[in-house]
């Protein structure tokens, strides 16, 4: 696996125009420590890079990036199926639980707003791992804690 995702530069480019007007190169805005949402905080890169684990549409509760993300949907699909059927499923717990599996493998997250489209509003979360070289045992461990926890 070379580890190219077909959708990820998707939103990188649907976004872009938002990063750029937030991040003015020359400005210096983001040498004061936080990164910027959709910046990665260890190479600093606004397109997809090796440190991006997942990128994710909370609202729509859609994985849209990073080496998580095929996993993540297919994880949040089960769910779905199993329990959508349940009257006291609570759909955003339940994502909200899934995501924490996420957010403990991952070393920086953020989240932001991105404003566009007739659509309104939609929520995103990103997280990073530090360590790219562990990205395919951090898959392996996901998918399997995924396939554990969530059935
Ligand atoms: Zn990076």
């Amino acid at each position: 696996m070379d580890g190219t995702v077909p959708h990820q530069r998707n939103f990188i480019e649907k976004d872009t125009a938002v990063i750029t007007s937030r991040t003015r190169p020359g400005s210096g805005g983001y040498m004061t420590g936080e990164a910027d949402a959709g910046q990665c905080p260890y190479c600093f890169s606004v397109d997809d890079c090796p440190h991006l684990l997942l990128f994710v549409d909370i609202t729509f509760r859609h994985a849209e990036g990073g080496v998580l993300w095929k996993v993540f949907n297919e994880a949040w699909s089960r769910i779905e199926d199993a329990n959508g059927e349940r009257a006291d499923f609570d759909e955003d717990q339940a994502f909200r639980e899934l995501l924490e599996e996420v957010d403990s493998l991952s070393a920086f997250s953020t989240e932001f707003e991105h404003d566009g489209g007739p659509g309104g509003c939609s929520g995103y979360q990103v997280y990073y791992a530090a360590y790219p070289q562990r990205a395919n045992a951090t898959l392996q461990q996901f998918t399997k804690t995924a396939r554990q926890k969530f059935k």
